[in-house]
């Protein structure tokens, strides 16, 4: 396909805010696609690989101005001028085309999708010295032939910014309108083999024979990332009882991070909850889950749990977090940091499928095929129960334990990849916290100078970043032992600033941070409608996809609820 029929999908889609127009405009396109170019999917997606895949462009905004400098003949200093100016580069790509073309003698070559795709799959294998000029000219190679429309656009997919408002859920009801008519009954069919997959592509390639049987026999695979299960809240045992009924399932709710772990042809392959795999990180796993589960074939979904190597007394999230990101001197930090793997789910055993079976049975089996070794690896502490006082017991135990809270779990429930579902409930003591994305700042002063010191929040709503409130607390200015420095704060920030106006700063929302409050206010000022007081940044979630941070409707429940309880603001 011609890349400038993509681009003139992107533009469509841009030019409207209504999801049924973006899914009507998406299914005529996802029509004449061929189904051997079923990786334009990813294009769509703003990616050239299926979400959870680890080859990513990774484009800094240097080279991306560079490449549209050298393409363009200007100089960064007028690339980045007109970037912040415009505010958009991709537009800035375009204006500098138009004027370039009317010199050049390349417009008569057309781009096709799969040469885009060729030339950027090409980034992600390139490492070590030399890399940049060569990433430099693979991307100029692209950008001389494109027009102004393709140069916006393929400018935009460098630096992973697409603005089409394009989610999942907007393909996945293009596919069900395109092949099979709008029919609503097949929506559950689709969403379960993309859960299955977590690959639109794969999908689309397989709706285009439009036989929905085919996407129904779509089974879960071993060394494919599959998406966690994520819980609702309630706030007392009597509510998990009356709304799920009895006897539940009560497990500590860890204060760690999620961890799924594939083990297929005894190699064992570690995921985080935003799909990245970070077996690299983590050998000490690798070495318990081969040692002490039994099975040739498994998913296991577990939390990897931090401890005091002294006292082996549990540490919180934040002690931990840094190992995620460690990439370097793994050995070091695992002795300073050891951590425990708390098991509390199967999704897949030798073979066969367990997601489709009740919990009880999954949670009978993890117990089957792990042999605990504390400190190490053990299946997570739970009880069966219908008592509220026993679970009320079992609560102010893990609390003592330095653990979160209870997980409460229906148990003849499925296991639900992605969702959020009432049949696996958190019980945690505060719940005035949030997990939010930084979508702006400002430079510090006196002190704080050459560091972003105050941060813009930000909760979702559809595919929009709505601003909820300022924070400027709960980061340290100096190293100490485990919390966050604004230094830090600002390194991750810096690469993502959009645009500067004096002390102010946009930011691509991209860090996520777990923020504590003492209540919510009405607000004209910012965005969501609502205010933070007194907010206070607890964590840096860097375990946690964008995908999942607090929504709108999150926030204005949470507004309500300290209204009934009887904390009137606003
Ligand atoms: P929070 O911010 O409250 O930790 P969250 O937004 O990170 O919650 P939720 O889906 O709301 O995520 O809560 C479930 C999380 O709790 C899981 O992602 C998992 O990491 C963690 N967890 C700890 N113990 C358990 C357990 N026994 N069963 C299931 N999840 C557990």
């Amino acid at each position: 396909m011609l890349y400038e029929k993509l681009a003139q999908l992107y533009k469509s889609l841009s030019s409207t805010t209504k999801r049924l127009e973006k899914t009507e405009i998406l299914s005529e396109f996802l029509k004449e696609t061929p189904k051997e170019e079923s990786e334009i999917i990813h294009l769509i997606q703003g990616n050239i690989y299926p979400d959870y895949d680890q080859r990513k462009l990774g484009i800094s905004e240097q080279l991306a101005i560079k490449s549209i400098s050298k393409s363009f003949g200007t100089t960064p200093e007028k690339v980045t001028q007109e970037w912040k100016k415009v505010g958009d580069i991709g537009e800035v790509a375009k204006n500098l085309c138009k004027t370039k073309k009317q010199t050049t003698l390349f417009g008569s070559i057309s781009l096709t999708t799969t040469k885009v795709l060729d030339n950027l799959q090409k980034i992600p294998e390139l490492i070590g010295n030399g890399t940049e000029s060569h990433k430099l000219g693979i991307i100029t190679e692209l950008l001389i032939y494109a027009k102004p429309i393709e140069a916006k656009f393929i400018t935009r997919t460098l630096i992973g910014d697409m603005r089409i408002g394009v989610q999942e859920s907007t393909i996945k009801h293009a596919i069900l309108k395109a092949f099979f008519e709008g029919n609503k009954d097949y929506e559950p069919i689709i969403q379960r083999a993309i859960d299955r997959t977590n690959d639109l592509s794969k999908i689309f390639q397989i709706s285009k024979d439009e036989k929905i049987e085919e996407l129904e026999k779509i089974k879960l695979e071993v060394g494919s990332p599959i998406r966690a299960m994520l819980a609702a809240k309630v706030s007392s045992v009597e509510e998990a009882l009356k709304q799920m009924g009895s006897p539940l399932a009560a497990e500590y709710k860890y204060d760690g991070f999620r961890m799924l772990i594939h083990k297929k042809e005894g190699e064992v392959t570690l995921f985080t909850r935003s799909l990245e795999n970070v077996t690299k990180q983590f050998p000490e796993i690798e070495e318990y889950v081969k040692e002490f589960v039994k099975g040739d074939s498994f998913i296991l979904d577990a939390e990897t749990i931090g401890y005091d190597k002294i006292t082996k007394e549990y540490t919180d999230f934040q002690a931990i977090s840094q190992r995620i990101r460690r990439k370097h001197k793994i050995e070091e930090v695992m002795n300073k940091l050891p951590v425990e793997l708390a098991v509390f789910d199967i999704l897949f055993y030798n073979g066969e499928s367990q997601i489709e079976k009740p919990f009880k049975e999954r949670t009978e089996l993890v117990r089957k095929i792990i042999t605990p070794h504390p400190f190490k690896i053990i299946p997570s502490h739970m009880i069966i129960s219908s008592d509220a006082e026993e679970i009320k017991r079992f609560y102010k135990k893990a609390l003592a334990d330095n653990q979160e809270g209870l997980m409460l779990k229906t148990l003849d429930a499925e296991y639900n990849p992605g969702r959020r579902v009432g049949q696996m409930v958190k019980l945690k003591p505060e719940d005035r916290d949030l997990d939010l994305v930084i979508i702006g700042g400002e430079w510090g002063t006196g002190k704080r100078s050459g560091w972003i010191s105050s941060y813009t929040l930000a909760c979702k709503k559809d595919d929009k970043y709505l601003a909820v409130g300022k924070v400027g607390t709960g980061i340290s200015e100096k190293e100490e032992s485990g919390k966050l420095t604004l230094e830090q704060l600002t390194n991750l920030l810096k690469p993502l600033i959009k645009k500067e106006d004096g002390k102010d700063i946009e930011i691509e929302p991209k860090i996520i941070v777990s923020v504590t409050y003492q209540d919510l206010q009405k607000s004209t000022t910012y965005k969501s409608g609502y205010a933070l007081r007194f907010p206070r940044i607890t964590n840096l979630r860097e375990d946690k996809p964008l995908s999942e941070i607090a929504t709108q409707k999150e926030i204005e429940k949470a507004f309500v609820g300290q209204r009934v309880k009887g904390i009137k603001f606003g």
